[in-house]
């Protein structure tokens, strides 16, 4: 029988950093593989923190690159095979062929369990593999089950089974609480969602428990093995408790969301980057476009030489476009206007406000 792996993928991003220091803190007993997918074309903090990782947890990230043999970068060497049709939104083929590809070749058909940096305050699920033999955790949350596990252990159709696991692994002083909420059904009022925070309301490890029971009669890779150190764990980590891990470790928080402050018609504010993730990426905002022209500008530079082929990372303008002077007094004051009405209704967080105004964006880049 083949060995179950664990493995945790550094982005480059500030959780999925944060993550790799918890994991090691809280389950040192676990043997995690640690591994970042490099397009070449990362941030140079990306770089930095890697290295800075590698010392905290005195382990080898193992950098996984595609198109080992080419001697061009992953991204230059995919995109030059497109004609230089630049990745989007809609056609985001650097994620998979440089990021999901190289890390679905890194597992094989080995069982994995993959530590995934999505915190308790997201409402997101991020990547979820499609092979059966990758799990996905969330150490983070206070569900550090997937979508499709949870999906399963409420289906109507295995109710039956999972009512026989329950009384194996659960206090039968809380059985029937249990079992009434497992048989109710949902509607517009009592939501699946609210379902499930009612199970976890009546006690996080017997919860886990009860699904680690019931997966043992699965495929899942959790089924490989007989007890699971997570199944106890009942905190959670939210964005401040991040920021802090960081801190605390000396890995430090990466550089490019410093806050910088600019001024523009007498008026004050301060941009950063918000994301890890190539730093020509498509779904950075407009601010962080101006960001990078003013900060590296040599990047910058670089980014409008991949808008030589007639394509371009924006929709509706071209980076040469992007920065005329003008255009970058509206950006910079248009920002300051949504921030004004953003910071109303969030944590005030520059990075908070960068990130809360994107749609989910590429998981598997900036966690
Ligand atoms: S960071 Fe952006 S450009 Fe780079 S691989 Fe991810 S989605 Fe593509």
């Amino acid at each position: 029988m083949k060995k179950l792996r664990h493995v945790l993928g550094i982005s480059g991003g500030k959780d999925s950093a944060a993550l790799a220091i918890y994991m090691r803190n809280k389950f040192p007993d676990i043997d995690i593989e640690y591994y970042t997918s490099d397009t070449g074309k990362e941030l140079d903090e990306t770089y930095r923190l890697v290295e800075n990782l590698e010392g905290y947890l005195g382990k080898k990230i193992v950098r996984l690159k595609a198109f080992e043999d080419s001697p061009e970068a992953p991204f230059d060497h995919k995109l030059k095979s497109l004609g230089g049709f630049l990745p989007s939104q809609r056609f985001r083929w650097c994620t998979k062929t440089l990021k999901l590809d190289v890390f679905e070749r890194f597992v094989g058909d080995d069982p994995v369990i993959s530590y995934v940096g999505i915190r308790h305050d997201e409402a997101r699920e991020g990547y979820i593999s499609k092979k059966d033999n990758i799990q996905s955790i969330f150490p983070f949350r206070r569900n550090i089950w997937s979508e499709d596990v949870i999906n399963k252990l409420l289906a109507p159709a295995n109710l039956n089974e999972v009512i026989s696991c329950l009384e194996r692994v659960i206090d039968s002083s809380k059985q029937d609480r249990f079992k009434h909420l497992l048989k109710s059904t949902t509607s517009l009022t009592f939501t699946r969602e609210k379902k499930l925070d009612r199970l976890f309301d009546l006690g996080v490890p017997d919860f886990n428990y009860l699904v680690f029971n019931f997966l043992q009669s699965t495929a899942y890779p959790l089924s490989k093995c007989d007890s699971f150190p997570l199944l106890d764990k009942v905190d959670v980590q939210i964005r401040e408790d991040v920021f802090k891990i960081l801190e605390d470790s000396g890995v430090g928080i990466p550089g490019y969301y410093k806050e910088i402050d600019f001024e523009v018609n007498g008026k004050k504010s301060s941009y950063c980057r918000s994301r890890s993730g190539c730093y020509f990426c498509f779904y950075q905002q407009k601010i962080e476009w101006v960001w990078l022209y003013e900060q590296h500008p040599d990047k910058f530079k670089l980014a409008m030489e991949y808008e030589k082929d007639g394509y371009t990372w924006n929709d509706d303008l071209s980076l040469g476009e992007l920065i005329q002077p003008e255009r970058i007094v509206a950006i910079k004051e248009e920002y300051i206007k949504r921030s004004a009405r953003t910071k109303k209704g969030s944590s005030g967080l520059l990075v908070d406000i960068l990130e809360d105004s994107e749609a989910e964006g590429c998981a598997s880049c900036f966690i």
